[in-house]
């Protein structure tokens, strides 16, 4: 059981946001582009498209699992160690990392 704390680091380090999965959901770009604006503070757990690791399934829309999944290569997912635990990546479909 492993529990991945949602905090501007980990954030920083997610490579959801430019993963060709999220890509093409508006639901997605549009979180993004606000985030962009946003400043100060750790962001809301629903404001941030990424770290589903952390936080589970996405809410939102229009995802592409024929696409290629980036966690193997995200810091967060090597400091974890995610590749022994269950699902092992696609958290945005799977849900979180157990
Ligand atoms: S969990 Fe994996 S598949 Fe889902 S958006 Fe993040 S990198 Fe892409
Ligand atoms: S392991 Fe995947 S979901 Fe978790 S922070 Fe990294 S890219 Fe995002």
């Amino acid at each position: 059981m492993v529990t991945i704390d949602f905090n501007m680091d980990n954030i920083q380090k997610c490579l959801c946001p430019g993963c060709p999965v999220q890509a093409k959901s508006e639901c997605v770009q549009d979180k993004l582009n606000k985030l962009k604006s946003q400043s100060g503070g750790t962001p809301g757990k629903d404001d941030v498209p990424g770290v589903y690791c952390s936080t589970g399934k996405a809410t939102c829309e229009g995802l592409d699992p024929s696409q290629m999944c980036q966690c193997g290569k995200c810091e967060v997912w090597k400091e974890y160690k995610l590749g022994e635990g269950e699902p092992g990546g696609y958290y945005c479909a799977k849900g979180e990392a157990r």
